[in-house]
């Protein structure tokens, strides 16, 4: 009676700790780490291609909230049945958030492509600071040489809110510093739909069409670590869609726009 009790028991103990065990797992799946912490995944990058990629050219989205640019991206690659998205999934947020034994921090990743970028955006809660933005410099250092030093436009892709960015918040910025080269404004356009690009060319091309678009000063930019930085000092064709959430109607024909731009001066 009582060793069949027992038994029962240790089969119990011995189901939860199985159960204990999958869930583990599972998370480790999710995100790997090594004994040393030196393998942690810290940028999980993946590249969706839907058909050839093109060789110089590169669509990129950062922020895992901005659901509608990103299903704008893929719906074009779809319709296009060429190119690749890089993109960044992490639980949809915006952030990305690093937590093991060792450390803990978290990072915006677009304020991670300068080195006094990544200084200031990356916040550590726990553990070995230092360490952390040593594992963060390398992970930058390697999607960076895999996926963008080469490629001669980087197409971004990015979404605000109501009461975020705006083209407006830009003008605003162009009147006070020379971080701004110009801004084209429609009025009919909306403030939250705008282009932000790092070459005059996709500057003039954009605005003809009746887009709102501010052009960087690539020199006179404060570092924040951004993409946008990062690409202008390189001098390559940057071009920032950034549209508001939700107007995918905005977003698609914008994007509309850029194939057209891709066609007539990237792709021969
Ligand atoms: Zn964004």
């Amino acid at each position: 009676m009582h060793k069949l009790f027992y038994l029962r028991i240790y089969y119990f103990i011995g189901l939860i700790i199985g159960l204990l065990s999958i869930e583990t797992k599972a998370e480790i799946d999710k995100f790997p780490a090594d004994a040393d912490e030196s393998r942690q995944i810290v940028l999980p990058v993946r590249q969706i291609c839907m058909g050839k990629p093109w060789s110089n050219i590169v669509w990129i989205h950062l922020h895992d909230d901005e659901e509608t640019s990103r299903q704008v991206a893929l719906q074009k690659l779809s319709d296009l049945r060429q190119g690749c998205l890089i993109d960044l999934p992490h639980g949809g947020r915006r952030e990305i958030s690093i937590n093991t034994a060792k450390v803990s921090y978290s990072f915006d990743p677009n304020r991670i492509f300068t080195v006094n970028g990544r200084q200031a955006a990356l916040h550590c809660r726990r553990g070995d600071c230092a360490f952390a933005l040593t594992q963060l410099s390398l992970a930058v250092e390697e999607m960076l040489s895999q996926y963008l030093q080469q490629s001669q436009l980087i197409v971004a892709l990015h979404n605000n809110h109501a009461s975020g960015l705006s083209v407006l918040t830009y003008q605003q910025r162009a009147k006070m510093a020379n971080v701004v080269r110009q801004v084209a404004i429609n009025p009919e356009q909306n403030p939250h739909d705008f282009f932000l690009v790092t070459m005059q060319q996709a500057y003039d091309f954009l605005s003809q069409q009746g887009f709102n678009v501010v052009l960087q000063n690539n020199i006179e930019v404060s570092d924040d670590g951004s993409l946008s930085v990062w690409a202008g000092r390189k001098q390559i064709d940057y071009i920032n869609i950034e549209a508001g959430i939700g107007h995918n109607k905005a977003q698609t024909a914008m994007l509309a726009a850029v194939w057209m731009y891709m066609q007539n001066y990237h792709i021969k």
